[in-house]
């Protein structure tokens, strides 16, 4: 009988620990880790499935040039080739790779690596960007660096949690059921923020359907309450932050009056008010959000919005309290730690620090590091079309669908000159590659991804890999070695990687920087294969192990004080009118998982919502004339779809609902990304999904 495996799941930030077994026949049967600390033993309905979705169907299994089997030397040889001759031709900022919180930190380091240091080009990106990059730019302008400072236990020890703008039921279910279980325990208080009635929205002790985009006045709106309250931690505030007067001045003109709240945020005024009494009496208070507040051209306003209320308060870095913003992927925050957001450099250092710079190139001993940050994921995109990059590496991900104005994306995936994609099954986006390389899948890879709470978990192969497949740390290395900077990528192993990844996290490290694994700097390799889950930072030389983050009240600013930012609430960046009157938002659906690469291969998970539906208020669903079931057309400035009508009051009048899973491979016609909006919030680059103006109409059926 073939041993249980300990890895974990591929979906989301929850990072549930799984066993995987495989039997004789080959068939996979998983459980959850009883061992580990995120989930105890339990799976949600996706990662349960997790062993009906390893077959062949739809595998890469040998690399491909121009639509032809391809050997891998003449395969790698071709990328490195058209690379070098792009970057000699048109130089660095030429080439640009797009990637994913799918690839295990091993994976991200050396993309990072390659570009920022090698190439001596930003233009990385991933498609985390779409997940959670106005939490990064909230938390650097707030602490100084990316950091969450809680864990999920402070879930499990808060009296009051309110959930903003996350479907936690749905999105992250094993989270959602310690909560629960917490709440049955100690009596915690669960308030949902949400434009929608989800199912989170449905089992909690106050629900407030926020009119979209209005997160800012609602907090502002908080934070002015809590002065006039004075329910404040003024020595907290004295002591460890800057910027309060600021901060609160301009709440106070924004949001003066509990009225004046509830009129801008469409809410009943005595829910408003049960909100704020609640926050101010309840010491242990954790906020969560998620893509309803990042998914915005305001959403690092949000995020600071809300975190103001947890630093006027104290409320940070304790047990039980604190702002959290939960991962949509299952290693976006390992692709943080690494740098690879356009605008990181590595290891939680930025780009406005020369020394920095400086810094990282002395580790890498790279020639040419990048000292400006990279296009962001919409501009990388139209800097393809527009000829600016001219050869893109695409990892991971299905840009052609997954994108805001996917048209445009398509367009510039036609017009790019060279793009490789390198993946695990065909997309929708591998259809543009001119060279396609077949990448391990999960139960094939081999390394680790870090959790929404900081907690370094591996994933563990326990399968062969497939016909010519390989793993994306040994692609990238070895395109790496053939553009002539084999000394530097000499890797042998995936932990050979991650020790170098923990030294760079320490390298002159004084401790000004909160993100250091230089404890794990010398783990051997016996070590790294039997690596227990564990939390950073894990400091080298003096063995600290930090569960939670912030609560001596230092923090990693210049001045080790954390900083409240002034912000005022704005309307969405693009509002409804007469043309386009109905507030689109997009999302995720609790049995599917992105473009449903996967989870799309398992009847069972299909059973929940066979296909997709738009859904809408009966109200305006009977001014335009559509029932249940109807097929409707969604048309928004960018793009069109269809999709069945769902009738539900979950929806505010004004505004509809359309799952983001479907793409060309399931349902040609119904993907979110083509409808929605390439607006970007300034701070972050991260699109705006959450407000697309549509209009709905019924669809002819002929
Ligand atoms: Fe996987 Fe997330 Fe479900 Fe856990 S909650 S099993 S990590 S999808």
């Amino acid at each position: 009988m073939a041993a249980e495996v300990r890895t974990t799941c591929p979906y989301c930030g929850v990072g549930c620990g799984v066993l995987a077994k495989v039997a004789a026949d080959g068939s996979v049967s998983v459980r959850g880790d009883p061992d580990h600390p995120a989930n105890a033993g339990k799976l949600c309905s996706k990662g349960s499935a997790l062993g009906e979705t390893l077959g062949l169907d739809g595998r890469l299994l040998s690399p491909e040039i121009g639509g032809r089997a391809a050997g891998w030397d003449e395969a790698l040889d071709l990328v490195a080739k058209k690379f070098s001759d792009t970057i000699a031709a048109h130089g660095p900022d030429s080439v640009g790779f797009y990637v994913s919180g799918q690839l295990l930190t091993e994976d991200y380091y050396v993309a990072n690596k390659l570009m920022k240091g090698f190439i001596g080009c930003g233009n990385i990106d991933t498609n985390s960007r779409l997940c959670m990059a106005s939490s990064v730019a909230g938390h650097r302008r707030a602490f100084g660096e990316d950091i969450v400072p809680g864990t999920y236990e402070d879930f499990e020890e808060a009296d009051l949690v309110v959930l903003v703008g996350s479907n936690t039921a749905w999105c992250h279910p094993v989270l959602y059921q310690r909560l629960l279980a917490a709440r049955t325990k100690r009596g915690t208080r669960i308030a949902v923020v949400d434009p929608r009635r989800t199912a989170t929205g449905e089992d909690c002790d106050l629900f407030l359907p926020i009119r979209p985009g209005t997160d800012v006045l609602l907090f502002n709106g908080l934070l002015a309450h809590l002065v006039r309250r004075g329910a404040l931690d003024a020595d907290y505030i004295a002591a460890h932050t800057n910027g309060f007067d600021a901060a609160t001045t301009l709440a106070a003109a924004d949001a003066p009056t509990v009225a004046r709240v509830a009129e801008g945020c469409g809410l009943d005024p005595a829910d408003v008010r049960r909100l704020y009494d609640w926050f101010a009496a309840t010491p242990r208070t954790v906020t969560v959000y998620s893509q309803g507040v990042n998914q915005s051209a305001h959403g690092t306003d949000k995020v600071n919005a809300i975190i103001n209320c947890h630093l006027a308060t104290g409320r940070i870095g304790k047990p039980g309290m604190g702002p959290f913003s939960v991962t949509g992927q299952p290693n976006a925050m390992g692709g943080r730690e690494v740098g690879g957001l356009a605008n990181q450099l590595a290891a939680h250092m930025g780009f406005e620090d020369s020394a920095a710079i400086d810094r990282v190139g002395r580790f890498w001993n790279a020639p040419a590091v990048a000292r400006k940050p990279g296009l962001k994921a919409v501009d990388l995109f139209e800097a393809a079309a527009d000829g600016r990059v001219r050869a893109l590496w695409i990892m991971g991900t299905n840009p052609a669908v997954s994108m805001p104005d996917a048209a445009r994306v398509r367009a510039a995936l036609k017009a790019c000159d060279f793009v490789v994609v390198s993946d695990v099954v065909r997309t929708d986006t591998t259809r543009f590659a001119d060279v396609l390389l077949p990448a391990a899948g999960w139960g094939e890879k081999d390394g680790t991804v870090t959790n929404s709470e900081r907690r370094i978990s591996r994933q563990r192969p326990f399968a062969p890999l497939p016909g010519d497949v390989r793993p994306d740390w040994w692609i990238i290395t070895e395109v790496a070695r053939r553009m002539g900077f084999a000394e530097a990528f000499d890797y042998a192993t995936p932990a050979a990687i991650f020790r170098e990844h923990a030294a760079l996290s320490a390298f002159e490290n004084d401790g000004a920087r909160l993100f250091d694994i230089g404890g794990l700097a010398d783990i051997d390799d016996d070590d790294y294969a039997g690596f227990q889950p564990m939390h950073w930072p894990l400091r080298a030389g003096r063995g600290a192990r930090a569960d939670r983050l912030a609560g001596d009240g230092k923090f990693p600013t210049p001045d080790g004080r954390a900083r409240f930012v002034a912000v005022r609430q704005e309307g969405p960046a693009l509002p409804v009118d007469g043309a386009f009157p109905i507030a689109l938002t997009t999302g995720r659906i609790r049995d599917q998982w992105h473009t449903m690469t996967r989870t799309g291969l398992v009847p069972r998970l299909m059973a929940h919502a066979p296909e997709p539906a738009i859904e809408i208020n009966p109200a305006d669903a009977a001014a335009i004339g559509l029932r249940e079931g109807d097929l409707a057309r969604v048309e928004s400035r960018y793009g069109s779809g269809r999709a069945k009508v769902r009738l539900t009051d979950a929806q505010r009048i004004g505004q509809a609902f359309l799952p983001m899973h479907w793409s060309g491979r399931f349902a040609a016609n119904a993907a979110a990304g083509p409808l929605s909006t390439p607006v970007t919030d300034p701070f972050s680059g991260q699109p705006e999904l959450k407000h697309v103006p549509v209009r709905i109409a019924r669809e002819p059926v002929h």
